[in-house]
């Protein structure tokens, strides 16, 4: 199989599942799935893509996709029968538009080198995650990604103007539209955002960009409670809810994570939780400053500043978790009116059931209602994986009896398919099998992740 593959493309395009370079391709971001795949098959564009697709269609092959592989729920991890189709060769930036405010990109283009080109443009590209060093836009609108400015740029899907697509029989679903406005019946793009690999391989976007801020003033403040974080959010988004584009929150445990690793430059006291907000600023005249010494009560300390590394107390939170051992992750969302009752309950519901064994360390989007509710143990020699399936029955019904979601950035991949089967609106649920079925009637494309069709 992989000579054919080479005979397709390149040789060196294409690399053997049991070499030392597929390892990159292999390893999941959190240990949790053991990869494997026959090969890696590294197309350099859409007609490569799509010469590669036909021959799996046409020889049953299953394909895993892939982009920058730091996906979190096991959606790009394969076994030894498939192959991962990488679009890390496919990175090229098309064309930026400055004028009609949008960028046309590869799919395998780097998210963060399309923040710094769009920025050389004078432009703003506002999706942005801890991981955007390394993850694609391919992999962000496979899993319509959220991260930090959701709040006021929308989730990938949002920011999405048209796609390419090479669908699984091969053939290319080609809609790299431009325009904001364009009625002309259901816009299938939306099928493909946030698929996660099931429907087809992206290979082009053309997305949204933005007026470049002037500035972009960041505040941290340190607060007694959760409910005053909820009662900050509602004061500083009433009033500034065209410039405040990050409102994330993080509890103690997830400081001291951060501060066991990495010795950070601004200092503030310690309190139970902190909150983190950015305001992008379009005008020079506003008065966010005073406005933020108006409302804060005397027991809290903030600091204002244009240093945008105080980012790195809430972006450092994640790989600081994983290298202070096990941890148990769950990325939930709430309407934002039940986000303070839910964090309540599930704490109290695990410190009466498990008093003192657990070590929430908890932050996220508190802004767009989508937290990390994670859980490492209190003595990292603790084995907390025999309690994974107990604890997260707990939040999970928890998160559901407040009209939450059990899955809110991450995506479904092969961690949520119980819950998603379960939770899911019964005719909807179906309504994605008929679609899968329809689209890759051989279920070759990233078979048995989020759903099963047989
Ligand atoms: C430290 C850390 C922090 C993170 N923070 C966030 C966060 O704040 N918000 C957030 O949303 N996510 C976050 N993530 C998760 C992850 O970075 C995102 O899901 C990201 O969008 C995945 O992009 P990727 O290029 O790595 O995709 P991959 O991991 O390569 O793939 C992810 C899924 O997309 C599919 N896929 C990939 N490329 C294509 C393609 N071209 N066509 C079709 N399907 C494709 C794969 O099959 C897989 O199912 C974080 C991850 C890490 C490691």
């Amino acid at each position: 199989m992989i000579e054919k593959f080479k005979e397709l493309l390149s040789s060196n395009q294409v690399i053997s599942g049991s070499s030392v370079e597929a390892q990159p391709f292999l390893v999941e971001k959190r240990g949790n799935f053991k990869s494997a795949c026959s090969c890696i098959v590294l197309p350099k564009n859409t007609s490569e893509v799509s010469k590669v697709v036909s021959f799996c269609h046409q020889n049953n092959i299953s394909i895993v996709p892939q982009a920058g592989n730091t996906g979190l729920v096991g959606g790009g991890v394969a076994n030894d029968k498939q192959i991962i189709l990488s679009a890390k060769l496919m990175n090229s930036i098309i064309e930026v538009d400055t004028e009609n405010f949008s960028i046309t990109v590869e799919s395998g283009s780097i998210l963060k080198d399309i923040q710094n080109i769009v920025s050389k443009h004078n432009r703003y590209f506002p999706l942005s995650l801890p991981s955007e060093n390394t993850c694609c836009i391919g992999g962000n609108l496979a899993t319509n990604a959220g991260g930090i400015s959701v709040l006021k740029y929308g989730n990938t899907r949002d920011l999405t103007l048209g796609l390419e697509v090479v669908l699984p029989d091969g053939s290319i679903y080609s809609d790299l539209n431009k325009l904001r406005k364009r009625n002309i019946g259901s816009d299938l793009k939306h099928l493909f955002i946030g698929s996660e690999g099931t429907l087809g391989f992206i290979t082009k976007a053309c997305l949204k960009i933005f007026p470049k801020p002037k500035k972009i003033l960041n505040v941290l403040i340190t607060l007694n409670d959760i409910d005053e974080a909820e009662e900050y959010f509602q004061k500083i988004y009433n009033e500034y809810s065209s410039s405040l584009s990050s409102f994330e929150l993080f509890n103690h445990n997830a400081l001291s994570v951060v501060k066991k690793h990495h010795d950070l430059k601004f200092s503030f006291k310690n309190s139970s939780w902190y909150i983190i907000m950015a305001f992008d600023i379009l005008e020079e005249n506003h008065n966010i400053t005073e406005f933020i010494a108006k409302i804060n009560k005397p027991h809290n300390e903030y600091i204002i500043t244009e240093d945008k590394s105080i980012w790195d107390y809430r972006y450092l939170i994640p790989t600081s978790q994983t290298s202070f051992g096990q941890s148990l992750k769950h990325d939930v969302a709430t309407p934002l009116s039940k986000m303070a009752s839910f964090i309540k309950k599930s704490l109290n519901d695990l410190e009466s059931k498990y008093p003192k064994l657990l070590m929430p360390v908890i932050f996220g989007h508190m802004g767009d209602g989508n937290l990390h509710f994670n859980i490492s143990p209190q003595d990292s020699a603790y084995n907390l994986m025999a309690l994974k399936p107990e604890i997260k029955a707990i939040i999970v019904e928890n998160v559901m009896a407040m009209d939450g979601s059990f899955s809110s950035e991450h995506g479904v991949g092969l961690v949520h398919k119980e819950e998603f089967k379960k939770f899911y609106f019964k005719n909807q649920y179906n309504n994605l099998r008929l679609i899968k079925q329809t689209l890759d009637s051989k279920n070759i494309f990233n078979p048995h992740k989020i759903l099963d069709i047989n």
